[in-house]
């Protein structure tokens, strides 16, 4: 490819929707750059060499969306199987269904109680925070559910993934997770959901398929020995990052806090471990938060009878050479975050997006979505400046 009219920093889904819409609406010659060895960001998945199970390299992903255009967009690039999630959780030693539902409600106080009586057990429960809207985790999470289920299934989860006190964390986190008076346990309420049908990268390769989009990867944006670095590029081209704000500021303002995640592997001579694809241990006893076990996204393949493979996934803070996952949004990154932007929205020729560069909760079809709005709202202006 002769020139490059738009660099893109990595090559997350964000990264792609971009480029494809670069190339398709707008003609451009796109160069993607990605310091990993692969393209597709953390929805990136592999065939497990040893079990030919598909698993996914940085976590478990699901597909959901409720978003029309977003669903269309997808599926220009894969099909989806008919996947529903749904989440167990080991409590004790017992297993509930998850998110909280009636199944759970009546499993966990031994009862048979109708919609309306669980209803107003948990508005009991709840106490003098019943039906108000906190903004921290705790309050929150005792508004929705009341205190016993709070502390059995929520306290200590929580406590483990996010290692900081639930007062101090957002009520964004828990609303996440629905309530339910029916015996529903899906765990995501949206109208489309499923896994690519073969598989993420399939997908991811194919948005990347085109001679007008080169991909460079185990290429860092700040690696100056390489030519297509921040500081070669720096007002010279129009670029869209999307790797870690604090970052791309050399951490001016300090560093934004970020979870990162753990995952222990093992194979295991079984054909079935578990019996569904996310187990959660909801107690503090217990060191990992939940255990994956990835055949079971594709109950419709032909996988090994004898032979599964797990996952444990270990929570912690990420330290700066740690692949930085979720955003804690404590109050003082709140603050971090504002002095970030400013320098983002003054960065000449430089657009910032995805979980990383806006740090926010993005989920595949949210990064996706707000890349579409990007491409039709930025981008040309990107171009002319
Ligand atoms: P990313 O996928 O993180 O891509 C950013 C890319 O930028 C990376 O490839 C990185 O290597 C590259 N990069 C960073 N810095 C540089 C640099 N200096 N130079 C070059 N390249 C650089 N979403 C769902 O919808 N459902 C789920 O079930 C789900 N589960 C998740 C589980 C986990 C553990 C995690 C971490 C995320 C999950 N997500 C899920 C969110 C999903 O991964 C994101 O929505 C999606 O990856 C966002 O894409 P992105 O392009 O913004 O970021
Ligand atoms: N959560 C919990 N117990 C569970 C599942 C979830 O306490 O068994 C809480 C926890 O605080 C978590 C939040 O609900 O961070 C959102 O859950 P989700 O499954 O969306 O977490 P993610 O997929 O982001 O890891």
């Amino acid at each position: 490819m002769a020139t490059c009219d738009l660099l893109i920093v990595g090559s997350g889904l964000f990264g792609l929707t971009m480029a494809e819409r670069a190339v398709n609406e707008h003609g451009l010659n796109v160069t993607i750059i990605d310091r990993r060895d692969h393209l597709g960001g953390n929805a990136y998945s592999e065939k497990d060499a040893e079990t030919g199970i598909e698993v996914h390299k940085y976590g478990a992903h699901l597909f959901h969306t409720s978003n029309e255009r977003v669903w269309e967009y997808v599926n220009r690039f894969t099909t989806f199987t008919g996947y529903q999630h749904k989440v167990y959780t080991n409590h004790r030693g017992v297993v509930y269904p998850m998110p909280i539902n009636l199944g759970t409600i009546n499993q966990f106080f031994q009862a048979a109680l109708s919609p309306d009586e669980a209803r107003a057990l948990i508005a009991e429960q709840a106490g003098e925070l019943a039906g108000t809207d906190p903004e921290n985790l705790n309050d929150k999470g005792i508004s929705l559910i009341g205190r016993p289920l709070y502390e059995a299934f929520i306290k200590h989860y929580t406590g483990k993934q996010w290692q900081t006190d639930p007062k101090d964390l957002p009520a964004s986190i828990i609303s996440r997770l629905p309530v339910r008076y029916t015996y529903d346990n899906r765990y995501f309420n949206d109208t489309h959901e499923g896994l690519p049908t073969d598989g993420y990268t399939a997908w991811l390769e194919r948005m990347a398929d085109h001679p007008k989009i080169e991909v460079k990867l185990a290429t860092d944006y700040f690696d100056t020995s390489q030519p297509l670095n921040r500081d070669a590029v720096r007002g010279q081209l129009p670029v869209v990052y999307t790797g870690p704000v604090d970052r791309y500021f050399d951490y001016a303002h300090g560093d934004l806090k970020w979870r990162t995640i753990d995952l222990e592997t093992e194979r295991l001579d079984t054909g079935d471990f578990q019996g569904t694809s996310v187990m959660n241990y909801a107690d503090e006893d217990v060191p990992f938060t939940r255990i994956i076990e990835p055949r079971h996204f594709h109950p419709e393949r032909d996988y090994p009878k004898d032979r599964t493979l797990i996952q444990r996934e270990y929570s912690r803070f990420a330290e700066r050479h740690d692949e930085p996952y979720y955003p804690v949004n404590g109050t003082a990154d709140r603050e971090t975050l504002l002095a970030y932007r400013e320098l983002a929205d003054a960065e000449q020729r430089t657009l910032f997006g995805g979980r990383l560069g806006t740090y926010k909760y993005l989920d595949m079809h949210m990064a996706i979505g707000s890349a579409l709005t990007m491409a039709d709202n930025d981008l040309p202006d990107l171009l002319r400046a």
